[in-house]
């Protein structure tokens, strides 16, 4: 399907609401029937009647629509965060006894999930290093259920090599689920590599505009609909109509956003590498990353967010960087229209920064629809 196809016509029903251009926000909780018999038709499938907007919504079906072909995927679910589209179907797919692989230092909610939520119920989780497909494969263990991946995970921008772990699970039966939020679909494609769940912080890039938190999960029909009928009506994290309504409008324009994005950190990384204060700048484009040609491979293009460090770089060093910057601000989140700082130092405290610590030092940037030239001189007047 074309991506213009998706984006301004698929889902959309036009007839039914006065032609209008912008679908309306069904700002409804409930929906009416006429007779008993049409009721309990819709209550005996509620995946896909419309009946209460815990369940669907007829807004959240445009864009489910459109999210679910995005990926290449046969359906969507809609969460109102990132975080509830990845621990509504770990909590739905894990049970007592059942053990995770999955990648160390994921997004850190995704990891206190694992050892402070799913481990009080029982299931354990092994953290690897993601660089090698050997070690997905030496810490499977006989009641592994699921392995759980990040390319690239945010900070350290490491990638796993997806095609090539999908494979090995598939081989197990052990069922595959990765945070795609860096990347989005239009840059890389995960279910066409045979992951079988997709979960998106669509706060980020599909949202845009740092003014919503919304989240995306994206799998087969029959996974979808199981999840739908259990812990995500059970759970009840469901997006608002107003929000889905603001996704929509955001994915109009997420290809130039993105691209935008990924442009102006090519200029940006290029800057910061050859500046003689900056000692290591982590993005998986970079010619010196030392997965580049795995990034190459399996992704289409580089979001904007990136990591960096300085050269002798004490706490007050970094301090006075950031603080010193006029116009990227200082926050924490990514993919909106605004470039943001946020140095790994403001998540420690003073006396326990380490400076032998190398993610200590880190400084984590995204750079946002400004001009790039706007960017690099707040960028070169705060490290000078
Ligand atoms: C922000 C983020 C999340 C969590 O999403 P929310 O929308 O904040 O709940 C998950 N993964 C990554 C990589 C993120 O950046």
């Amino acid at each position: 399907m074309e991506l213009s196809f998706i984006l301004n016509e698929l889902g959309e029903d036009r007839e039914n609401y006065f032609n209008a251009i912008s679908p309306p926000v069904m700002q409804s909780s409930n929906f009416a029937f006429k007779t008993v018999a049409d009721f309990r038709q819709a209550m005996a499938n509620e995946f896909e009647a419309g009946i209460y907007s815990r369940g669907q919504n007829p807004t959240l079906n445009i864009l489910r629509k459109k999210l679910a072909a995005l990926d290449g995927a046969e359906d969507a679910l809609l969460f109102s965060s990132g975080i509830a589209a990845i621990a509504v179907p770990l909590i739905s797919l894990l049970k007592q006894g059942d053990h995770v692989v999955a990648i160390k230092n994921p997004y850190n909610w995704v990891e206190k999930l694992f050892t402070n939520v799913l481990g009080k119920y029982g299931v354990t989780a092994t953290f690897v290093n993601g660089n090698d497909v050997q070690n997905f494969i030496d810490a499977t263990q006989p009641n592994t259920r699921l392995i759980y991946l990040e390319s690239p995970n945010t900070l350290t921008f490491e990638l796993q090599d997806i095609t090539r772990i999908a494979e090995f699970a598939k081989l197990k039966g052990i069922i595959t689920m990765i945070d795609n939020s860096y990347c989005s679909p239009l840059f890389q494609k995960p279910i066409s590599m045979g992951i079988d769940l997709v979960a998106q912080s669509a706060t980020k890039y599909i949202g845009g505009h740092s003014d919503i938190v919304a989240g995306v999960l994206t799998g087969s029909k029959a996974l979808m609909e199981q999840l739908f009928n259990n812990e995500f009506m059970n759970i009840g994290a469901a997006l608002s109509p107003q929000t889905a309504w603001l996704m929509i409008r955001g994915l109009r324009t997420l290809p130039l956003r993105i691209q935008r994005s990924f442009e102006t950190a090519k200029l940006v990384t290029a800057y910061l590498r050859t500046h003689h204060a900056v000692d290591k700048v982590y993005w998986p484009f970079n010619p010196d990353h030392k997965q580049a040609e795995l990034a190459r491979r399996q992704m289409k293009g580089c979001g904007g967010l990136f990591s960096f460090t300085l050269k002798n770089s004490s706490e007050e060093k970094i301090e006075r960087f950031c603080n010193g910057l006029k116009h990227i601000l200082m926050g924490v989140s990514w993919g909106g229209h605004e470039s943001l700082v946020m140095p790994v130092l403001a998540s420690i405290n003073n006396h326990e920064y380490d400076v032998a610590n190398e993610r200590h030092q880190m400084m984590r940037m995204y750079v946002g629809l400004e001009d790039p030239e706007y960017i690099i001189e707040d960028l070169r007047q705060a490290l000078s």
